[in-house]
C-alpha cells in the first residue's frame, strides 16, 4: 500500500464525497444503493486506520475533516495557519492538520502557477495601516477644534 500523503488526502476526499451522497440519501429516506456502499467500503480500506479514525471523529462532530487551504488560511475554520504549517504543506510530507479545528488540509492544485502565500496578507496589513493613521489624523484635528470652541 502507498503511504503517499497526497494520495492519502485523495482518498479522503473521495470518501467525503461518497458520504455525503449516501448522508443525502438517506436523509431523503432512500436507501444507499449497494453499489455505493461497496464504494465507500472500498475507499475506507485505502486510508490508513488513525487517519479513518480521526476521519470518522470529525465526521461525527458534524465537521469536514478535510480542509483546502488558500492564502495560509484554513479553509474548514478560516483561521490563519502558523507559517511553519503552511510552509509544510507540501504533498510529498506529512499530512498536516490544523491546529484549531483538527482538519486535514491540503492545498488546493492550482491550475496556474501561483504564490497562495505571498504578497495579499502584506497588503491586507498595509491598508488596515494606512486606513487608521487616516482616522486618528482627523480625530486628533477634531479634538484640537473641541478643545478651542469651548472657550
Ligand atoms: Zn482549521
Amino acid at each position: 500500500m502507498t503511504t503517499n500523503p497526497k494520495t492519502i488526502i485523495d482518498r479522503l476526499r473521495e470518501l467525503t464525497a461518497l458520504e455525503c451522497k449516501a448522508e443525502a440519501l438517506s436523509e431523503h429516506g432512500v436507501d444507499v444503493s449497494k453499489s455505493l456502499a461497496a464504494e465507500i467500503e472500498a475507499a475506507r480500506a485505502l486510508i490508513p486506520t488513525a487517519i479513518l479514525g480521526h476521519h470518522d471523529r470529525m465526521r461525527a462532530r458534524g465537521r469536514k475533516s478535510l480542509a483546502p487551504v488558500r492564502n495560509g488560511v484554513c479553509g474548514a475554520c478560516h483561521l490563519r495557519l502558523p507559517i511553519s504549517h503552511a510552509i509544510s504543506l507540501n504533498p510529498n510530507q506529512d499530512i498536516e492538520v490544523c491546529d484549531n479545528c483538527g482538519a486535514f488540509l491540503y492545498v488546493e492544485v492550482a491550475t496556474e502557477p501561483v504564490s497562495p502565500l505571498a504578497s495579499t496578507p502584506a497588503k491586507r496589513t498595509a491598508t488596515k495601516r494606512t486606513t487608521k493613521a487616516k482616522k486618528a489624523t482627523v480625530q486628533s484635528s477634531m479634538s484640537e477644534h473641541l478643545s478651542i470652541s469651548p472657550e
